[in-house]
């Protein structure tokens, strides 16, 4: 079979990751991985979830929750996000939310829904690459979202024109990001949401970590900015995706979008062809242990969270050579190397991999340019103190030697 004949032009885009290779070997039980975005599964509410689930499977409940449900998704579900959302500053009804399977299934519908080929997205350089993989199927253009606020919309629409599209929506994970771990301050967001009037788009406000904050004050999300000024959130151009996956489990697959009314509406749609609705059981365990746990559970995850992100930044202060500096994130999962431009995180990668068995994610992926090859990902939230210390004492001779 020849599939190449058969196959869409959109599918020429969607492109294995160079690096995938090389981190098949984090398998290895010799490797120090800072690698992989992922909760440590030694924090997941399992005593929660095998009593929910359980409970859904009590002769009362158990036909419900094998049964198919409504696109829109488990009510009681909605509800809680609901009022998890007005606490947040986001006032708003059951049926302004959608259950995903994921937030990333949230970033597909979104592509699908806004973007014609040739069109162009905005987002930040870097930004979370499963977003530009999600909107790579739909045939965008990428336009780096100036983090100063120092390009005009009238600019942005000239370069969306000549591509023979136009501008659509920003693309934003505004707290602890990734891959930077950085937050938007209020006056960017504040910034954000008067280019996106200006333009007339929509803003996408990705708040996959939103709840993991370690340290600092809350900022309220740019929905909730958009609401205090439009007055509802069926005027509102943001749309929030918002995930259980970095609170209770990313296995369960189970995110939302919250959004103005007329969005949901043909979201609902879209789900409903695309996979009739997230899984039942897994909407209804999620709601039980949301509502019993879902605060002092989040409280909990903070202090080892914080605690690696600390041992982290310390061991970066005392083992990084001169040159290289780093993020300092309030919260999340990650911290963002930039090296000397002389060096290059791939081959730095599987430099580190051969000698030093200590495993990152090259930045350069993140970029919608493939700019940024001087740049890594490191991840925390699975490492313990110990490996922190060997391995970014390793990490850092290497850097010193690629220098030297
Ligand atoms: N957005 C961001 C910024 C992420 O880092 C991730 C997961 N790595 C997602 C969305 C998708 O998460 P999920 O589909 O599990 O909600």
């Amino acid at each position: 079979m020849q599939w190449e004949s058969v196959l869409a032009t959109r599918s020429s885009r969607m492109k294995a990751s160079e690096i995938r290779e090389l981190l098949k070997l984090l398998d290895q039980p010799d490797i120090i991985s800072f690698a992989g975005g992922i909760p440590d599964p030694a924090l997941f509410p399992v005593a929660e979830f095998a009593k929910a689930m359980a409970d859904a499977m009590t002769p009362a409940r158990a036909e419900a929750a094998l049964q198919y449900s409504v696109s829109e998704g488990y009510l009681p579900l909605r509800q809680w996000i609901a009022a998890e959302m007005a606490r947040i500053g986001v006032p708003c009804a059951p049926s302004n939310i959608l259950i995903t399977s994921g937030s990333q299934q949230a970033l597909d519908y979104l592509g699908k829904l806004m973007i014609t080929a040739g069109d162009t997205v905005l987002c930040g350089w870097p930004t979370y690459l499963g977003a530009l993989s999600a909107f790579n199927a739909y045939e965008p253009l990428f336009e780096q979202l100036s983090p100063k606020g120092n390009v005009s919309a009238a600019d942005y629409e000239a370069r969306a024109a000549a591509n023979g599209g136009r501008a659509k929506f920003a693309y934003l994970s505004v707290d602890f990001a990734n891959p930077t771990g950085e937050t938007l301050d209020r006056r960017a967001r504040e910034q954000v949401l008067d280019l996106a009037a200006e333009m007339e788009i929509a803003i996408v406000e990705d708040a996959a970590y939103q709840a993991l904050r370690y340290d600092g004050e809350p900022i309220p999300p740019i929905l909730a900015l958009e609401i205090a000024r439009c007055g509802s959130i069926d005027a509102a151009r943001t749309i929030y995706c918002g995930s259980f996956s970095k609170t209770l489990a990313p296995g369960l697959r189970v995110g939302w979008i919250c959004a103005a009314q007329p969005v949901i509406d043909r979201l609902v749609l879209m789900k409903q062809a695309a996979d009739l609705h997230s899984s039942t059981l897994n909407q209804i365990a999620v709601a039980q242990v949301a509502e019993a746990v879902m605060e002092p559970h989040v409280e909990m995850l903070r202090d080892p969270y914080r605690a690696r992100r600390d041992h982290m930044l310390a061991a970066l202060d005392r083992e990084m050579p001169e040159g290289v500096t780093w993020t300092r994130p309030e919260g999340g999962m990650f911290v963002w190397l930039t090296l000397p431009p002389s060096l290059d995180g791939a081959e730095l990668l599987a430099a580190s991999l051969e000698t030093e068995r200590v495993a990152f994610v090259p930045g350069r992926a993140f970029f919608a340019d493939g700019s940024g090859g001087n740049t890594l990902r490191l991840s925390f939230s699975c490492a313990q103190p110990e490996q922190i210390d060997i391995g970014i004492a390793r990490l850092g001779a290497l850097i010193g030697r690629a220098l030297a």
